[in-house]
């Protein structure tokens, strides 16, 4: 798994680690007016299991970074929007810079760097 796809794969999870954290707040229905379906809970917490050991597998280092970054942050991995990280919103330095080769981290905060179009 080239890094560029395994970071792909590591924001969505965490796409499922919010999406479900969110749809497990008691205050989720009244918030929301939707519905809590508890089989449709399961599939995301077995879709998001399922991920999760691919990618320790795949990368441990980084996964167990994103693992850490996640309970200080509450996420582990942010976009980059205009050259600025946007968990600590610092400008991030010109030689910061998406690579194939290599996980990129933010040199302020430390969190795991992705660019999306
Ligand atoms: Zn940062």
């Amino acid at each position: 798994m080239s890094k560029r796809e395994y970071l792909r794969k590591l924001y969505l999870l965490q796409d499922l680690d919010l999406l479900i954290q969110q749809v497990k707040d008691p205050e989720y229905e009244a918030k929301t007016g939707l519905k809590v379906d508890e089989e449709r809970i399961r599939d995301l917490e077995n879709r998001r299991n399922e991920l999760a050991r691919e990618l320790l597998k795949a990368d441990p280092v980084t996964y167990q970074k994103y693992e850490m970054l996640k309970r200080r942050y509450g996420r582990g991995i942010t976009r980059v929007v205009n050259h600025m990280c946007t968990n600590c919103f610092a400008a991030l330095p010109a030689s910061v810079i998406p690579r194939d080769d290599e996980i990129i981290t933010c040199p302020n905060c430390g969190i795991i760097l992705i660019w999306l179009e």
